[in-house]
């Protein structure tokens, strides 16, 4: 019988949770379990794809073309299972499924009803991921933090499944305990608090995971145990740390993964994080930097600046800076300060290299383009990612193939020089008003080139990269690109479609339709960043 965890937060949001998922399968995993990791969001949106990233951080895809939470791209990071439609689960979809299967007779003229119909859907979602991905533990982030109504029905679904199997459900729940400045001591009462809102949802925790910015330590360990129920032994100190690479092995220490084991009746298992331990040991010593510039706008929120909406261009200059033997330092450049004054270009010298990522709309693109025209001209290391790709094709359009109109359909509707256009097929979608899950998505093929930055890389001319994009190169102007010196580095096959684009004659120059960021991992950097970061070394 397959096993589960279910994992909740408490006290807030932003506790956690998804690196606890995934540390938590990255330790099973290395214990000789095969693990699946689920999401379940309590948005009533179908997935991820029409929500603005500065509200709900990054749109993460999965290489079936899942827009998903960005905590599917810390599952994968820490355990390299790459995530599909079964990892992740709204509250949109099940209302959807319930109402299609109430509309198709399959209740078989039931009252359809919000409990327990609801749950009992979840549930079903929930083993059906379990059994296709063959799991024999499988761990479930609840979005949210208890205490509020919209994740209710899916604790309604876990309190089920533990009266269903109480051998094989586990509860753990991720809570902050925080330090009052003035008071200088860390307080437990919030995460007691949480725990009996848990417990009035029928919920008794197995764990508590106690984030803070300190240890948590003996004494307050003990005041939980009394008044969460629990023993001392199952409460796990989880302090803030340099690298979330730590936190596994921090988890370990204090024996985790086989008290979780031994509480499912499993015997206990040796886990192996060496070479985890040797990068964070490896990142501990690192001394020398290396600077990169991220241009763009999903930055602030009210006055506070958030980087969750890039989280995976992040992690994949860390794993490739890492890998050689750097320290990253990452600057947030607002695209909007380019727009205004020219002369803030300037600035752009002081970084290693430079970055343009993905992006939807036409506010500051502008900005965007005069950097990386700077770049171009500057000859500073420059990768350019979907929107930064087509950003920099139309800034060569204007200013080397001298095509002055040169633009995006996206942005502008003056259809003469749109070097980066609609495909027919989209163009279709969108007079509809079909916008939810209907852009190029997932993995495709793309073909590269030999003699390229890009195959140096890869050292392979076949790769299956994801994507997450309606506009393309259009290909009625590929002659007088190419002409001008823009080269074609990677090929879509089936489509004949532009994927990578590089110059001549510059340190380094490459831009990418699809999203190499996803791929990256903390052991194994992706090719594409590897030689970047390189160059900007160089
Ligand atoms: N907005 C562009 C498009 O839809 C780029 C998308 C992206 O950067 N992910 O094609």
């Amino acid at each position: 019988m397959p096993k589960f965890i279910f994992v909740i937060g408490g006290v807030m949001f932003s506790v956690g949770k998804g690196i606890a998922v995934a540390s938590i399968g990255k330790i099973l995993q290395s214990k000789g379990f095969s693990v699946c990791m689920i999401k379940c969001d309590m948005y009533v949106n179908i997935d991820a794809g029409t929500i603005r990233p500065t509200e709900h951080g990054e749109v993460f895809v999965g290489k079936d073309g899942i827009e998903a939470d960005q905590d599917l791209g810390n599952y994968e990071r820490f355990t390299d299972i790459a995530s599909t439609k079964d990892n992740y689960i709204t509250t949109g979809q099940i209302y959807q499924t319930v109402i299609k299967k109430e509309r198709n007779l399959e209740y078989g003229g039931e009252d359809v009803e919000v409990v327990p119909d609801i749950p009992n859907e979840i549930i079903r979602r929930i083993k059906e991921s379990s059994l296709k991905n063959k799991s024999q533990i499988t761990i479930i982030e609840i979005g949210g933090t208890v205490g509020e109504y919209q994740n209710l029905l899916f604790l309604e679904a876990a309190r089920m499944m533990k009266f269903q199997h109480p051998k094989g459900v586990l509860f753990i729940l991720v809570s902050y305990l925080p330090i009052p400045k003035k008071v200088g001591e860390m307080k437990t009462k919030p995460t007691q608090y949480a725990s009996r809102s848990l417990n009035s949802a029928g919920i008794q925790a197995d764990f508590i995971l106690a984030r803070g910015e300190k240890p948590l330590d003996r004494k307050r360990k003990e005041k939980l145990s009394i008044f969460c129920n629990m023993s001392v032994e199952d409460i796990i100190s989880a302090p803030d740390v340099d690298s979330i690479y730590n936190i596994p092995i921090n988890f370990e220490k204090e024996n985790l993964g086989n008290k979780i084991l031994k509480k499912f009746s499993l015997k206990p298992k040796k886990s192996n994080l060496d070479d985890w331990k040797q990068l964070v040991k490896k990142i501990k010593s690192l001394k020398k930097q290396v600077k990169i510039g991220i241009v763009g706008k999903y930055f602030a929120t009210g006055d506070f600046v958030l980087a969750d909406s890039y989280i995976s261009v992040i992690e994949a200059i860390k794993h490739s800076s890492w890998f050689h033997k750097k320290k990253p330092k990452i600057y947030w450049l607002f695209s909007e300060k380019y727009e205004k004054n020219s002369s803030s270009l300037q600035e752009l010298k002081k970084y290693d290299g430079i970055i343009v990522p993905g992006g939807f709309g036409s506010r500051e693109v502008e900005g965007k383009i005069k950097a990386i025209e700077f770049c171009r001209k500057n000859k500073i290391p420059f990768l350019g990612l979907c929107l930064g790709m087509q950003l920099a094709v139309i800034e060569f359009a204007r200013n080397v193939c001298k095509l002055k109109n040169a633009h995006s359909t996206e942005m502008s509707q003056n259809e003469k020089e749109n070097v980066i256009d609609v495909m027919p097929e989209q163009k279709a979608l969108l007079k509809e008003k079909k916008y939810g899950a209907t852009m190029r998505l997932g993995d495709y093929p793309c073909q590269i080139k030999p003699n390229t930055t890009s195959f140096k890389a890869y050292r392979i001319s076949d790769i299956l990269e994801r994507h997450r994009h309606r506009y393309e190169l259009n290909n009625e102007f590929r002659g007088i690109l190419e002409k001008k010196g823009l080269i074609m580095a990677g090929i879509n096959p089936d489509r004949d479609l532009v994927e990578i684009i590089k110059i001549k004659n510059h340190p380094f120059f490459v831009a990418t339709q699809f999203h190499p960021e996803f791929e990256s991992r903390p052991l194994k950097p992706h090719p594409l960043f590897r030689e970047f970061i390189k160059a900007c070394i160089r």
